[in-house]
């Protein structure tokens, strides 16, 4: 991990950054954290807390690389693309068409069309389903080697089949690896691997001229207490080793560039940080 270029690596001047609002869900707490909803001796039958989530993406007008789309959502056809099951379980809640993925970038002023590259934080359902926009293009996928890996062989021998999809795993995708743990894809965007939700889950640390440093976890943290609490993600929790070190190596990472984390579903940091939607830029 390097560190001496976490602030050196600038975004240049005539930057601009926006916040997609790509819909909402709503599921079991237990997911997310932990031993939550857990029964007891004492309270074997507790009530069932559910939580609300956000789905957000984020896109960078950058001077030298053009219009860079960091993750897609779920897509703009889910639930109809996954099983009954799974949508019942993460369930799509107070949508509307507003939050299309298409919709959210046309209220930057932008087309999908324009985009030059695509950043995937890691290739869960909710994340990469807008991928569909970008079959037969050429646009760049950028993602870690290992996260593409698992992800085609989850999906092959149905090993964490129903968090990855066959859907947007095709060929007519232009997957671009980035290999490592640290990837300075373009001036002032730093790619960390961090590795334990998925295998090759990456943060995004992007360093903007005016509202400084932010760093997008994808879901390393789903929620606020994943990261401000320490309190490990629940049942989609998969390597909590790699999961640990990750966290810390995040928590040293914010720390040092004083950035603003924004995490992979959380609505109270979207409040806290007092995040605005496209078309509020930031530069
Ligand atoms: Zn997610």
């Amino acid at each position: 991990m390097a560190t001496s270029v976490d602030l050196v690596n600038q975004a240049p001047e005539g930057t601009k950054l926006w916040f997609l609002h790509l819909g909402n869900l709503e599921c079991d707490d237990g997911w997310f954290k932990r031993a939550a909803n857990a029964s007891s001796a004492s309270n074997k039958n507790p009530t069932n807390a559910r939580r609300q989530l956000i789905m957000l993406a984020c896109l960078i007008e950058h001077p030298t690389e053009g219009l860079i789309l960091f993750e897609t959502g779920a897509g703009d056809d889910y639930p109809d693309v996954v099983s009954p099951q799974i949508s019942d379980v993460f369930a799509r809640v107070e949508y509307n068409s507003t939050m299309d993925l298409g919709a959210q970038i046309a209220q930057t002023g932008h087309k999908v069309s324009d985009i030059k590259m695509v950043i995937m934080g890691h290739l869960h359902l909710d994340h990469a389903g807008g991928l569909e926009l970008f079959r037969n293009t050429n646009i760049p996928i950028y993602c870690h080697e290992l996260e593409l890996k698992y992800a085609f062989y989850a999906v092959a021998t149905k090993s964490d089949v129903g968090v990855y999809l066959p859907h947007y795993l095709t060929f007519d995708l232009n997957w671009v690896p980035f290999h490592g743990s640290y990837y300075e894809i373009a001036p002032g965007i730093n790619l960390h691997h961090s590795p334990g939700h998925t295998p090759g889950l990456t943060v995004m640390q992007v360093n903007m001229k005016n509202s400084g440093t932010w760093i997008f976890t994808s879901d390393q943290y789903h929620v606020k207490e994943n990261y401000v609490d320490d309190v490990p993600q629940g049942w989609l929790a998969r390597d909590h080793e790699a999961w640990i070190k990750s966290h810390q190596k995040i928590k040293g990472l914010a720390k040092r560039t004083n950035a603003k984390v924004v995490l992979g579903h959380c609505w109270d940091t979207v409040r806290e940080l007092g995040i605005e939607f496209a078309p509020k830029a930031y530069e």
